[in-house]
């Protein structure tokens, strides 16, 4: 990514943006697929000992949906919040490659799903249930489960 310029003595302000296309190949790893622009809004905070820098991450990622198997995208924001040592300013200038990297990968979730409420597939039939309901059974028990249902029964007695 473009480096962002430190001012000294003042707070600085600062806006990137980059087409994911532009980064470097493996910038992500191989499981996380952004795509348009990765912009960067923030500020590097100079309080006199201590310089932070502070801002959000917008972006947009590519999935498939861990339910439904459905190909869905998302935008997603997330914030950083970070105190930044003298020895990665280089000319004045500091590379926030890592930075969005590791906010980008760290807040990704365990789950990937097209909608909070997504209803899945049938396990029967593979019928995407947020298109609507299939004609299977779905009272019937996995035989799996029956089994240790009924052994537990039996261990009761
Ligand atoms: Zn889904
Ligand atoms: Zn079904």
């Amino acid at each position: 990514m473009r480096k962002v310029q430190i001012g000294r003595g003042f707070d600085t302000r600062f806006s990137v943006e980059e087409s994911v296309a532009d980064l470097p190949e493996n910038f992500f790893s191989d499981e996380e697929n952004f795509v348009g622009n990765i912009k960067v809004d923030g500020e590097i905070v100079n309080d006199g000992s201590t310089l932070k820098i502070r801002g959000k991450i917008f972006c947009r990622k590519k999935f498939i949906c861990d339910r439904c198997l459905v190909q869905a995208e998302e935008n997603q924001v997330h914030e950083f919040d970070e105190e930044i040592d003298e020895s990665e300013i280089a000319d004045g200038l500091l590379d926030i490659t890592e930075l969005v990297r590791d906010t980008l990968i760290a807040a990704q979730p365990i789950q990937n799903l097209c909608k909070p409420d997504c209803k899945g597939l049938c396990p029967k039939c593979g019928q995407n249930l947020n298109e609507g309901e299939c004609a299977c059974d779905k009272s019937s028990v996995d035989p799996r489960l029956a089994a240790l249902l009924n052994f537990k029964a039996v261990e009761q007695f």
